[in-house]
């Protein structure tokens, strides 16, 4: 199989491999190490502060986003929303369910936050600030170091999405003065499906002890207190923590988060420059290393049929939009076990179907 797509994505062998064997009982101090372990590596890779906590959450990512808002926000703050697509308006769904009072920022589809729209902003009206910093439904990096002078400015606390930017783009939680980042398994990360992290400082922990009605299962104060000791409160998905731990090595053993945030730019760039000559536009002005957005510029093609195309004559697949850019705008992912062989291959059956005039 070869998916471009960005989630689930494509993993290694030796991660496989370790999903096909059977899963050990896990209260046990074996599992504490490696849960520990996972909490140290992935505080590295997020650049965090010395003092912040890793939540392990058993759910997708749109779990740890609705457990990051419940748990740190309420009904007295009142809260900027980045919108610029679906997550950005999967924050403002979350928002309005908790009856948490918000006002959005709306950024055109392909278009990047810009200093003009925040100078209009009376930051002293508000309390936090969410952001999902790679707008994944549009390929859109969000200019998160104007985004946290924003912040700083107007002490907002500062929660980000970065679920497909995560191991992508270049981010330092501790300088950009971020409270709470969350991404998840099945994006760069290249596992399984199941597992959500959330990263909080110490200011999301006092928000996180004060907070009240917050769903039983999602309360981070359990998590926090079975964290000390390397364990959940409740049955993770163990499988996928154990392939998470071998992952985290191996992107340690290759160098860290920068060696991998690099071989992603690296991909993008190869792929970018390889279809130029290709009935492609490329429709954002700032994009993230995880993915390439592509709207098919010959009149009569959709995206979503060429998805449908090269999955079905092919066997491969490429990233489909849904919602209002279904027609427009087919996604190319650069996260995941893929080679330059594999962009090559890509590239081919690009090629070939634009030979028929079928992209
Ligand atoms: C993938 C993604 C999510 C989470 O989606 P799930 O399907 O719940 O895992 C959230 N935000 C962004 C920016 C994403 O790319």
């Amino acid at each position: 199989m070869l998916n471009f797509t960005v989630g689930p994505v494509m993993s290694t062998k030796e991660i496989r491999e370790i999903g096909g064997e059977q899963i050990p009982y896990f209260r046990t101090p074996e599992f504490s190490k490696i849960m520990l372990d996972n909490e140290a590596l992935l505080k590295e890779f997020f650049k965090a502060d010395e003092d912040s906590r890793i939540v392990f959450l058993t759910a997708s990512g749109t779990g740890a986003m609705d457990c990051a808002v419940q748990n740190t926000l309420n009904q007295n703050d009142n809260v900027l929303i980045v919108n610029g697509g679906s997550f950005g308006h999967r924050f403002v769904e979350i928002c309005q369910n908790y009856e948490i009072p918000y006002t959005e920022i709306i950024c055109e589809p392909g278009c990047n936050i810009t200093a003009e729209q925040l100078d209009k902003i009376d930051g002293s009206k508000y309390t936090a600030l969410l952001v999902n910093v790679d707008e994944t439904s549009t390929g859109v990096l969000y200019d998160i170091n104007l985004l946290s002078k924003f912040c700083k400015k107007y002490n907002l606390f500062f929660i980000v999405d970065s679920i497909s930017s995560f191991l992508c783009d270049s981010f330092n939680m501790k300088e950009l003065g971020v409270n709470l980042v969350l991404t998840g398994s099945q994006k760069a990360l290249a596992l399984a499906p199941g597992i959500s992290l959330i990263c909080i400082d110490q200011r999301a922990i006092e928000r996180v002890n004060k907070a009240k009605h917050v769903s039983y299962y999602f309360d981070i104060k359990k998590y926090l207190v079975n964290g000390e000791r390397g364990q959940t409160p409740f049955t993770p998905a163990v499988g996928i923590l154990l392939q998470l731990n071998k992952r985290l090595h191996m992107i340690k053993d290759k160098g860290g988060v920068d060696a991998e945030v690099a071989e992603a730019a690296a991909k993008a760039k190869y792929f970018r420059d390889h279809i130029k000559d290709l009935p492609f536009e490329i429709c954002s002005n700032s994009l993230s290393n995880a993915v390439t957005p592509l709207h098919p510029i010959r009149e009569g093609v959709s995206a979503h049929k060429i998805f449908e195309i090269i999955k079905d004559e092919y066997g491969v697949y490429v990233c489909p939009n849904g919602g209002e850019f279904k027609d427009s705008i087919f996604r190319i992912g650069h996260i995941g076990d893929l080679s330059y062989d594999d962009y090559d291959k890509l590239i081919e059956i690009f090629k070939d179907l634009n030979k028929n005039h079928r992209i």
